[in-house]
């Protein structure tokens, strides 16, 4: 079997890290003795609106759809150009791809300064709807200002795409210490939160193993915040998950340790966390955990789709070596007290693979 990676390095730090994934996989996959993977290139974001007139040139999707997978640096919208042709090109594949779940880990590690040890939560968030007004439509946009002194925004909450993330947490808690925990506001949200708790109980019942609990997202930010270690998996709708996955990222030791995963049933994008951090782009300090972190999340996706043990072992050598270099604390960047640069860093994690 041989597997297609399309690579788009994405903005601002992206062209920095992004490269440091691929090599850290690439000597993974060496040593896993798995060979049959190619990463293509594919233009997208600035680098792309500047060479070829678009951030998500046409032609795009057609060539992501002929592989098995992304990998997605950070994307820098806020500072685009306003031209109709310099569009936010992640929620656009997120939705084309039907990438409906968002995976954010969170783990201490004992040599990083941070706020908690022993914490190692995951953060499971619908990726498609809820308040993101960018993606909530089939067409237009779920926010609108109808005179200048108002404005609204519309969350889009359903059955079918709760009942999904539903499945994909109590999958997930399986595998980890069977537990999940779901984020609402039910008491003020009695219809949208209420049809999201009210499908994820029913989804519960198929998993009588996993252990079932549920806080408002306001108290949830207060236990998280005094006792992360508690959680396990968090299950949120969009919104609530976008900002409860800083915030666990922010109690580990910062965005540099916050990997992602958007996943569908076909295709999966390995997509950090974090953004396109323009404060120390092209600085060479940037922190490649995070991408390498959410690139072996994406083998390890690939490895339990095709049910292929090479893909899942170069994974697990990726995970060992990524750790190990974290922990000894010698070839780390500035923000987990080195004073590696982002090369630095993803040469000692790839020769940690060995390959
Ligand atoms: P940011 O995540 O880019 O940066 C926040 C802070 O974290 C900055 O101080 C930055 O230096 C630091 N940081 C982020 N990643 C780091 C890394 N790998 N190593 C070390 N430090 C790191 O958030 P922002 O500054 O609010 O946003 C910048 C741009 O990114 C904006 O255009 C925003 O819209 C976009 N954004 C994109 C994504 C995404 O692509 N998933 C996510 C968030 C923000």
């Amino acid at each position: 079997m041989t597997y297609t990676i399309a690579v788009m390095e994405g903005d601002g730090i992206g062209p920095e890290i992004v490269p440091e994934a691929v090599r850290v996989a690439r000597a993974a996959l060496a040593a896993a003795e798995a060979p049959g993977v190619e990463f293509v290139p594919v233009p997208l974001g600035m680098a792309a609106f500047t060479r070829l007139g678009h951030t998500l040139p046409p032609g795009t999707l057609e060539r992501l759809a002929e592989t098995d997978g992304f990998v997605l640096g950070p994307i820098g919208h806020a500072t685009y150009p306003d031209d109709e042709r310099a569009v936010n090109p992640h929620p656009i594949i997120r939705r084309h791809f039907d990438l409906y779940a968002n995976h954010r880990p969170a783990r201490s590690f004992s040599r990083v300064p941070s706020l908690h040890q022993d914490v190692d939560v995951l953060v499971l968030r619908e990726n498609n709807e809820g308040f993101q007004p960018d993606r909530n439509m089939m067409r237009g946009s779920g926010e609108f200002q109808p005179n200048e002194h108002n404005a609204f925004s519309v969350r889009v909450i359903s059955r079918r795409q709760s009942e999904r993330i539903a499945h994909r947490a109590f999958e997930a808690a399986r595998a980890r210490r069977g537990r999940v925990t779901a984020i609402h506001k039910r008491s003020v949200f009695t219809l949208t939160d209420g049809l999201f708790m009210d499908t994820v109980e029913e989804v519960a019942r198929a998993y009588p193993d996993v252990r079932l609990d549920d806080h408002q997202v306001d108290t949830a930010a207060l236990h998280l915040t005094m006792r992360p270690q508690d959680y396990d998996v968090v299950l949120c709708t969009n919104m609530y998950g976008d900002i409860l996955s800083d915030l666990t990222a922010g109690l580990v030791g910062g965005l540099g340790l916050a990997p992602g995963l958007s996943a569908g049933d076909h295709w999966a994008m390995a997509q950090a966390t974090h953004g396109s951090a323009p404060d120390i782009a092209g600085r060479g300090v940037a922190d490649p955990y995070a991408m390498i972190a959410s690139t072996r999340m994406l083998l390890e996706w690939l490895g339990a789709r095709h049910e292929d043990a090479a893909l899942t072992r170069a994974a697990h050598i990726m995970e060992a070596a990524t750790v190990e270099t974290v922990e000894r604390g010698l070839d780390v960047t500035p923000d987990l007290g080195g004073e590696a640069s982002t090369s630095r860093m993803g040469s000692a994690v790839a020769a940690r693979c060995g390959g």
